[in-house]
C-alpha cells in the first residue's frame, strides 16, 4: 500500500499547535527537506531510515515546524494517507 502525505500534496493544512502556548504552528517543510538535495520519493523513504525517527514504519511524514511565539521549532509527525 502506497501513503502520501496531505499536506505536502497539498490536500490539507497543518493544523498542530504549539505545545507551549497553544498557538498554531507553522509548516516549515518535511523532515527529510533538510536532508540535502530533493530527492525522488523512493529515496525520501531510504532518507527517512536514518534520520532517527520510526516515520517509516509507522506511515508518518515528519514536519518541521516553527511557532512564531515561542520562537521554537517543534518536529510534528503527520498520519499518511492510503492512496490506491
Ligand atoms: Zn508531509
Ligand atoms: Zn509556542
Amino acid at each position: 500500500m502506497k501513503t502520501l502525505c496531505p499536506i505536502c500534496n497539498g490536500f490539507t493544512a497543518l493544523a498542530s499547535l504549539c505545545p507551549n502556548c497553544s498557538l498554531q504552528l507553522q509548516d516549515t517543510g518535511r523532515l527529510a527537506d533538510y536532508y540535502g538535495d530533493y530527492s525522488p520519493y523512493r529515496e525520501i523513504d531510504d532518507a527517512k531510515k536514518d534520520n532517527g525517527y520510526p516515520d517509516l514504519s509507522l506511515r508518518q511524514c515528519m514536519h518541521v515546524t516553527w511557532c512564531s511565539l515561542c520562537q521554537m521549532e517543534q518536529i510534528v509527525a503527520v498520519d499518511e494517507w492510503a492512496s490506491y
